[in-house]
């Protein structure tokens, strides 16, 4: 194998308004204020994601599995010997 790196591509592609902070992205005290837990300070929930594979193009919905955080599980994905993956989230 010649070491080819697989690209795997993430992409947020709906969110939704924060219900914890209302979009703040924390507790809304004036001094020192809390970032939010539910969104991790983000003010917004990840609802949908988009995965494209380098080698296949995009992944069925039901290959992956995604949290409001934006972390993304992978169900039952196959690499080749020597494969190497790489994620790339969005920031
Ligand atoms: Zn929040």
């Amino acid at each position: 194998m010649s070491g080819m790196k697989r690209t795997l591509t993430v992409r947020y592609t709906d969110f939704r308004q924060c219900p914890n902070c209302e979009g703040r992205g924390d507790d809304g005290a004036s001094w020192r204020p809390i970032p939010c837990r539910r969104c991790k300070g983000r003010g917004r929930l990840v609802t949908a994601v988009e995965v494209e594979d380098s080698k296949t193009g995009k992944l069925p919905q039901e290959s992956y599995e995604f949290t409001a955080t934006g972390e993304v599980y992978l169900i039952d994905f196959d690499l080749e010997d020597g494969e190497e993956l790489e994620v790339v989230k969005p920031e």
